[in-house]
């Protein structure tokens, strides 16, 4: 006789896993959370300690709906209501002034607090049912790639997790758009899912994107995002030459090959050809990272995408996997 299957984990064990303060990771649009009870210091730390993440980068806490705004922020949040109307559920958080209960622990010591709400029927049955924030940075370890599918949660974090909600691929693929309301000239902190091109069309004007360095300074650890393979970026004309010299020095090389372009000869480890449609390329960033992680790809090149619409978002976490890379 074969023994019963482990019953498959559900949205009410995971939110009497909250409740005693445990971990559960869940999917949403963007990526798979690490979750806690954004009310709990006690869970919120373990998120912190599991992910090995530094204690001053605050989290976002996710919430159940808009109406859930005034608890956790104040001072005025016209705007923020106007564009929660237009774009949650969905792949937009706001960085609000905090309500002072809220502990430094979840905003990093800060006096904002980073919200939204996301657009997955798995989470949002799991934020109803539990029916306060979950504070939820991608359920991964600090540094590596976010994971957009359960398996890959596994992979990352093993059982330091008490529960595991599996609800298929994310269908957005990178993370979030950080727009910070707080100030008195409204920022986008991060691209994200939501274009800021269509943020800009809600609020009637152009939005400050505060410069980031293309070659990031060290001590502002923009690294993140990183394959273990030494991910490169290179110009689209010399992909092919630079697959090439890698490989024919031994190297064992990955590409992102991008839409349009010749294929690369046999002595080229690995190649996966990336969609046109920016949408699927985003879908599909970290799934691909893994798949050359898994592969034994030593190296990764690729190049950047047209940075309009989700393709800000793309060419963002190819910086950032990218830096601190020495060419070889
Ligand atoms: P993630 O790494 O996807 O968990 O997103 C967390 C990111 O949100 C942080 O690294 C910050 O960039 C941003 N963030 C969260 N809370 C705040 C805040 N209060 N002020 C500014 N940025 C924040
Ligand atoms: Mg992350």
């Amino acid at each position: 006789m074969t023994p019963a299957p482990p019953d498959l984990p559900t949205v009410e064990g995971a939110v009497e896993v909250l409740r005693r303060g445990g971990l559960v990771a869940f999917p949403t649009e963007t990526v798979y959370g690490l979750g806690a009870d954004a009310s709990n210091e006690a869970a919120v730390a373990r998120i912190f300690a599991v992910k090995g993440r530094p204690p001053h980068h605050p989290l976002i806490v996710h919430l159940p709906s808009a109406e859930a705004l005034e608890a956790w922020a104040r001072g005025d949040l016209a705007a923020a209501h106007r564009l929660a109307e237009r774009f949650w559920p969905g792949p937009l958080t706001l960085v609000l002034r905090r309500q002072p209960w809220v502990s430094h622990r979840v905003t990093g010591g800060a006096e904002t607090v980073a919200l939204r709400v996301p657009a997955h029927p798995l989470a949002l049955e799991l934020l109803r049912r539990f029916g306060g924030g979950i504070a939820a940075p991608s359920a991964n370890r600090f540094g590596s790639v976010s994971p957009t599918t359960a398996q890959h949660v596994r992979q990352s974090l093993g059982d330091a997790v008490d529960l595991i909600l599996d609800g298929g691929p994310c269908p957005v693929g990178v993370e979030s758009t950080i727009l910070d309301l707080s100030g008195s000239t409204p920022a986008v902190l991060r691209p994200g899912g939501v274009p800021r091109e269509e943020l800009e069309a809600v609020l009637g004007h152009a939005l400050l994107v505060p410069a980031r360095p293309n070659v990031p300074s060290p001590g502002q650890h923009p690294r993140h995002y990183s394959p273990t393979a030494t991910l490169l970026l290179v110009e689209r004309e010399s992909l092919p030459w630079e697959a090439i010299r890698l490989s024919r020095a031994g190297r064992r090389v990955g590409v992102l090959l991008p839409p349009g372009s010749p294929p690369l000869p046999g002595e080229v480890h690995a190649a996966v050809r990336l969609p046109a449609d920016l949408a699927e390329y985003a879908r599909q960033l970290y799934a691909l990272l893994f798949h050359l992680d898994e592969l034994g790809c030593q190296v990764i090149l690729a190049t950047l995408p047209p940075e309009e619409g989700l393709g800000a978002a793309i060419a963002d976490r190819l910086r950032r996997a990218a830096a601190g890379e020495t060419p070889f």
